[in-house]
């Protein structure tokens, strides 16, 4: 099937590892061209160098929460590849803390990455993406929103704003021809997991760690996904083929969710 995306521009965030490699892997093999971002430029380059063709993927060094560094980085973009048609809000992490065992400062600053993570370069993006045909925004977000996790307490908090206030920006933007969408994530297997595993300092290895926490969290298929199998649906709300999707929420967490 085409997804209509050769030719297409798309900026992605947190694109040097996990969900946002993944999804630009998947973009430059359909022959878009992405404007991908990450703060630390020798991992990103690395990273983007090995993604193969036919269309291209640009390493730009920029913080999502640095509003003049996010709009220098769409104009770079605009500059080489002349569009912009879709914007992945993925660049993120989260707190794994109960709310006790928070700091104020913590709370302000994970309320701080998922709002400003997203609106920072959806607006510098906006006038671009007004220009588009096939205008798509995918903001990367979690089943927390909808469903809370003491252990993840103020990211769930977070999260649920962020899911809030896409619902808005798709009512908002979506007057201009710009689709919003969400995708809610379970448990990715990325760089976040591998990094909790090392601290965890366990002698089991990661095959049966991970299997335990997914058993553990009641994960119906039984298992961490994979960011490739993130990456697919974040693509296809982005393909003109999804033109009438908006303000929509794909849930990808193998089952983790209990709402109905
Ligand atoms: P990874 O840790 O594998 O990758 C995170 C990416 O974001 C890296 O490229 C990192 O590069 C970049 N990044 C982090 N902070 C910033 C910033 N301030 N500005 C620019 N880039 C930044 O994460 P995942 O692929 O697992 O996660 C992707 C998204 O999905 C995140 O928003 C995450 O919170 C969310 N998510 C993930 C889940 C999971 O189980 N993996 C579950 C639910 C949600 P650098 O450090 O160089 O900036």
């Amino acid at each position: 099937m085409d997804l209509q995306l050769t030719g297409r521009v798309v900026v992605v965030t947190g694109a040097s590892s996990g969900v946002g490699l993944a999804t630009t892997r998947y973009l430059v093999e359909e022959g878009a061209h992405v404007v991908a971002c990450a703060r630390d430029l020798d991992r990103l380059r690395t990273a983007t160098a090995a993604v193969p063709g036919p269309g291209r993927a640009h390493a730009v060094a920029c913080d999502v929460l640095d509003r003049d560094a996010v709009e220098a980085m769409v104009a770079q973009g605009v500059e080489l590849f002349g569009r912009v048609d879709g914007v992945v809000c993925n660049a993120g992490r989260s707190l794994m803390a109960s709310i006790g065992d928070t700091t104020d400062e913590q709370i302000r600053d994970e309320f701080e990455l998922k709002v400003f993570g997203a609106w920072n370069i959806v607006r510098a993006a906006r006038k671009h993406l007004s220009a588009s045909d096939a205008a798509s925004v995918v903001v990367v977000n979690a089943i927390l929103a909808r469903q809370p996790e003491v252990r993840l307490a103020v990211t769930s908090a977070a999260r649920a704003a962020l899911l809030n206030l896409t619902r808005s920006m798709a009512e908002e933007l979506g007057r201009e021809g710009i689709r919003v969408n969400s995708v809610a994530l379970g448990l990715i297997d990325t760089g976040q997991w591998r990094r909790r595993y090392e601290a965890a300092g366990t002698a089991r290895s990661y095959e049966e760690w991970s299997a335990e926490i997914a058993a553990d969290r009641g994960i119906v298929l039984g298992r961490f996904g994979r960011a490739e199998e993130v990456a697919f649906p974040i693509v296809g709300l982005l393909s003109p083929l999804s033109a009438y999707c908006t303000g929509a929420t794909v849930d990808v967490g193998g089952g983790v969710a209990r709402y109905v």
